[in-house]
């Protein structure tokens, strides 16, 4: 049911509060609303979020703008295990485990034992977004955040009519993608870089248990991937800032020998920004409206669930976002951004040296045992392990 509409509830709640007809009549011209907590988007992060919410007993409305929650997919969907943490996927949602992945450098090749998991996009947004529709949270679709009217309301409009309508509620949180419009309405946009992820679906067939990464001048600030999704399927894409296009077709050129592609999957991926503003007054950010990606690898998935957790914490016990962010993620994101900035001023032999000493044995094991989402303990025994790897800190202060 819309939470733009007249129930008979939401009209005697606004009697019994103040007690006389005159509200009843400001509330019939204005609409009175239902929802209290707002979330524009229904990708992880919002979904996600209101699930929590809802499960706390609180009023929650997703707004999506698109028709179909979980399209257009702009997502490779590689996550780690770390997933079940948050929920057990369905079976539908998984496209493929891969235990392998295959680093290529300039001139060095290595394989890396791991345990991923490749989720359908799409489905594994509707998945979510089911999880929040069971726990009592709605979903409207064709919905648009359009911008606010005052603290306490919102103009959203419906795409099934264009008609624009304001919606009154109390806390409104921008979960709507990297390029926020609630973030820039309510002035929460900062100079934030974001990267070019352009990736299609491409013909391709591939080892359906392994994925590919590939480093050095050729990928310039980032890196490129290919993600066997079918038999003959795979995602290939590549991040970059600047001539996005450009390298793409070179990449797919060389892996795939032609320049052919099924569909487009692009967009922009944010680069973590360790003083964004994510809370302001009632309006928060989530997921990548708030750039909470990690740096290294540009995956935002499982860092926008946590986020989640923090806050809907943060909503129900009234504490501050900007702060509990930075304490229980901020640490590990700026860890990915610092190996970031590392990595984008390696040469080609930097990364060659880079996979010789992830070759050896004592290196893959740690690898194995402890996945990107738990950054701090993965860095810490490696360079325990093998001290080599202090050799590439020097460029932290180049
Ligand atoms: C090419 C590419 C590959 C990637 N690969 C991976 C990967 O393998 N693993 C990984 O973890 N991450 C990956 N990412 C990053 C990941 O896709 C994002 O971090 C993740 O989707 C963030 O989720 P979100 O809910 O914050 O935003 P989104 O998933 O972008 O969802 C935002 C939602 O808000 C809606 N919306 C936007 N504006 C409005 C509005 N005004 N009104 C109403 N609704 C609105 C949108 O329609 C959308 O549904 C990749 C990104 C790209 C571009």
């Amino acid at each position: 049911m819309p939470i733009l509409c007249f129930d008979l509830f939401s009209i005697l709640k606004g009697y019994i509060f103040t007690g006389c007809f005159s509200k009843i009549a400001i509330y019939n011209c204005r609409v009175f609303p239902k929802a209290m907590i707002t979330i524009v988007g229904a990708g992880p992060a919002g979904s996600y979020l209101a699930y929590l919410l809802a499960k706390q007993g609180k009023e929650v409305t997703v707004l999506e703008e698109h028709s179909v929650v979980g399209s257009p997919v702009q997502c490779t969907g590689i996550v780690t295990h770390s997933i079940e943490n948050f929920f057990k996927l369905k079976k539908e949602v998984v496209a493929k485990i891969l235990n392998k992945v295959i680093v290529v450098s300039k001139n060095n090749k290595i394989e890396v034992n791991v345990d991923e998991i490749v989720v359908w996009r799409d489905k594994f947004d509707r998945f979510v977004a089911d999880m929040a529709q069971k726990e009592g949270a709605e979903v409207l679709l064709n919905h648009h955040f359009v911008g606010f009217n005052g603290s306490n309301s919102i103009k959203v409009k419906d795409k099934k009519n264009n008609k624009i309508k304001d919606v009154k509620t109390d806390i409104v949180v921008g979960a709507d993608g990297p390029y926020s419009s609630v973030a820039k309405a309510a002035g929460m946009n900062s100079n934030s870089k974001n990267y070019i992820g352009m990736q299609a679906k491409v013909k391709l067939g591939m080892d359906t248990t392994a994925f590919e990464t590939y480093f050095g001048s050729g990928f310039p600030s980032f890196f490129g991937w290919c993600v066997p999704e079918s038999e003959d399927t795979a995602r290939l894409g590549i991040g970059c800032f600047e001539n996005a296009r450009w390298h793409f077709y070179n990449f797919l050129k060389s892996r795939t020998g032609k320049k052919d592609i099924l569909c487009w999957e692009s967009g922009l991926i944010p680069l973590y920004d360790p003083k964004k503003v994510i809370q302001k007054g009632n309006v928060y950010l989530i997921g990548d409206a708030a750039a909470q990606v990690k740096a290294t690898t540009g995956g935002g998935i499982i860092p926008s669930l946590k986020a989640a957790q923090t806050l809907c914490d943060c909503i129900v016990n009234n504490k501050d976002y900007n702060k509990e962010f930075r304490r229980q993620s901020g640490r590990e994101l700026l860890l990915h951004l610092r190996i970031r900035n590392v990595l984008n001023k390696f040469s080609d032999k930097d990364y060659d040296k880079l996979l010789n000493l992830m070759s050896q044995e004592k290196v893959r094991k740690i690898l194995k045992k402890y996945d990107r989402d738990t950054p701090i303990p993965l860095v810490t025994n490696l360079l325990v392990k093998e001290p080599r790897f202090l050799y590439f800190s020097k460029m932290l202060f180049n």
